[in-house]
């Protein structure tokens, strides 16, 4: 469902480096049940803002909400407990483990970070039954029985994606997701982001301006640390700024 409510906003935000300004005065909201890509040429400050909002960073200044609440002080697994998670942040995959076994060791993370999701305590047989929809979920079911290390790249990071599920979290920000990846995975990847996107919001960062032309609702480019566009990918990809943005570098 895609709605015009802010999940996600950030106000002002500057992050300064000893003196040197990464991120400068982004205002910026990601509306509910939206696929909203973060873009910009190197150096545009994309993984700095990427790491302000899920508090691997505190700004120098501004504010940032979700869903109502002020996180900018908190701490990344507080955020990750109000449900905005980064895949691959607390999703270490284990190569030598089954999909089955990651996705097992997933869901039995710290009762704090596991809150929405009702599991009978004790019952090995719900654990498996929630571990195999999430599986199913991310397309890996015949590969249940192999471990990690055995899967090709683009599954791999389904994998991730399925570990990061198991938190369920109504917000998913994704960094590159199909970064390394041959076409046919970043088809399956695309399909994957789409059906999870159903009941989450997303935020990613992506170089693939294919993927985001294809992918995202809502666009935010960002170059020397401020934003210069916003708006439907048709719309910023229009923007004379923006093409200079990307052309200049
Ligand atoms: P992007 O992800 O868009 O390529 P970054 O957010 O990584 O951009 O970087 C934006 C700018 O901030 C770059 O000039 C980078 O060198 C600088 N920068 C990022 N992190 C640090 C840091 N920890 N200390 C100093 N400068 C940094």
């Amino acid at each position: 469902m895609v709605s015009t409510q802010p999940i996600l906003s950030a106000t002002g935000l500057t992050m300064e480096f000893r003196g040197f300004v990464a991120v400068k005065d982004v205002t910026l909201s990601v509306n509910e049940g939206t696929i909203h890509a973060l873009i910009g040429p190197n150096g545009a400050g994309k993984t700095t803002v990427f790491n302000l909002l899920t508090k691997f960073l505190t700004p120098t200044r501004g504010q940032i909400h979700f869903r109502g609440n002020d996180i900018t002080r908190l701490k990344p697994a507080e955020v990750a407990r109000l449900g905005l998670v980064r895949s691959f942040q607390i999703s270490a995959v284990f190569p030598h483990l089954t999909v089955l076994d990651n996705v097992r060791v997933a869901l039995q993370r710290p009762k704090g970070l596991a809150t929405q999701f009702w599991l009978p305590s004790g019952s090995l047989s719900g654990l498996d039954e929630r571990a195999m929809e999430l599986i199913d979920a991310v397309n890996l079911s015949s590969y249940a029985h192999l471990t990690a290390a055995e899967l090709s790249y683009g599954r791999k990071r389904a994998l991730e994606i399925a570990t990061t599920l198991a938190l369920d979290p109504a917000m998913l920000l994704l960094d590159e997701p199909m970064a390394g990846m041959g076409h046919e995975d970043i088809g399956r990847i695309a399909d994957l982001i789409r059906r999870v996107a159903k009941n989450r919001t997303i935020l990613m960062v992506e170089h693939n301006l294919n993927v985001v032309a294809d992918l995202c609702d809502r666009v935010t480019v960002l170059a020397r640390g401020e934003i210069l566009s916003d708006g439907t990918y048709a719309t910023v990809s229009a923007d004379p700024r923006v093409r200079e943005a990307y052309m200049g570098t």
